[in-house]
């Protein structure tokens, strides 16, 4: 029900369309496929995915011989969830002894995510450490700080300026004597330039690598849903710098973008974890394809 009203403005950008195609053509013919995928990319699903999944459709609707454009909308909505299909998503993190690496541009909702995320784990019984390894600016310490005391767990930091390798290092340490659960690294979203940024996180991953090497499964990336394919460019400029292992996606609440879940899925392969639909604690829900696709269409 929450996931339905956190879509509401994506339902509405990709169902109202859809649904006048489907009841304005009175036959299945070129331009009706055209515009089908004119919502489909408008909806921000990507051209990637949306040319998959017209094919898709156009094959579905030939070997099954339809005839009504009204018999289509079937036909398009399991296309849509083939295309997202990225086989069991696992949430190791909850199960096993683990670091979670968070990273991803400032503004996104990064350390909102992590506070979310702090306070899911705590509230399933885990003890969590966070580490504040956004040294660059001193506000994201105090910000996480107040998460973590929202949450009640524990938060590892450094001065403004400090080496966040060092916070990271600190911080295992701190996570290995308090034998926590999961350790949910935060970092930071810009330093003096692109690069640097990417080799700080880097450096960040050589460390965890190093000094914690059988808990560190899982580095996930930030992206704001209200972004559409400017999220997806990112995503993928730093699943060259790291193995990605989700996303969270944000402000899924706010946007008509919405359709940018298919569009991450399709072309990078890379499962969408958790989508942000608010500002409290309690708005980050899993995400599911399956339900996501429902929620959209139905
Ligand atoms: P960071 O710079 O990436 O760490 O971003 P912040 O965590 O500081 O978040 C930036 C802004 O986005 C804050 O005002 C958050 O309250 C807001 N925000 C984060 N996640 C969500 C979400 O899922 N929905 C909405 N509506 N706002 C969010």
């Amino acid at each position: 029900k929450r996931l339905v009203q956190g879509l509401t403005k994506t339902r509405d950008n990709i169902v109202s369309g859809i649904d006048s195609i489907f009841s304005g053509f009175s036959s299945i013919d070129d331009e009706f496929y055209e515009e089908i995928e004119e919502i489909l990319i408008m909806g921000d699903l990507g051209v990637h995915a949306t040319t998959e999944i017209i094919e898709n459709l156009k094959v579905k609707v030939k070997e099954q011989h339809i005839k009504e454009p009204a018999q289509c909308k079937e036909l398009l909505i399991s296309s849509i969830k083939e295309q997202m299909d990225v086989g069991e998503t696992a949430y190791q993190f909850e199960n096993e002894k683990s670091v979670v690496l968070v990273i991803g541009v400032n503004g996104v909702g990064k350390t909102t995510s992590v506070g979310k995320l702090a306070g899911k784990l705590k509230a399933q019984g885990k003890r969590v450490v966070l580490a504040a390894a956004d040294t660059f600016r001193a506000a994201a310490g105090e910000q996480l700080g107040e998460w973590a005391s929202r949450a009640g767990v524990e938060m590892i930091g450094g001065q403004e300026g400090a080496d966040p390798g060092a916070v990271v290092y600190d911080a295992v340490a701190a996570a290995r004597a308090r034998n926590a659960d999961v350790l949910l690294c935060d970092t930071a979203g810009r330093l003096h330039n692109k690069k640097n940024l990417m080799e700080e996180l880097k450096k960040i991953h050589r460390i965890l690598e190093k000094e914690y090497p059988e808990a560190f499964r899982e580095t996930l990336v930030v992206l704001d849903g209200t972004t559409g394919q400017n999220a997806l460019s990112q995503a993928r400029q730093f699943s060259e710098v790291a193995e990605i292992s989700g996303i969270i996606l944000t402000k899924m609440d706010g946007t008509a973008r919405g359709g940018i879940a298919v569009a991450i899925q399709s072309e990078l392969g890379i499962p969408v974890k958790y989508i942000g639909v608010g500002e409290t604690i309690d708005d980050l829900q899993k995400f599911d394809s399956e339900q996501f696709v429902k929620a959209l269409f139905e």
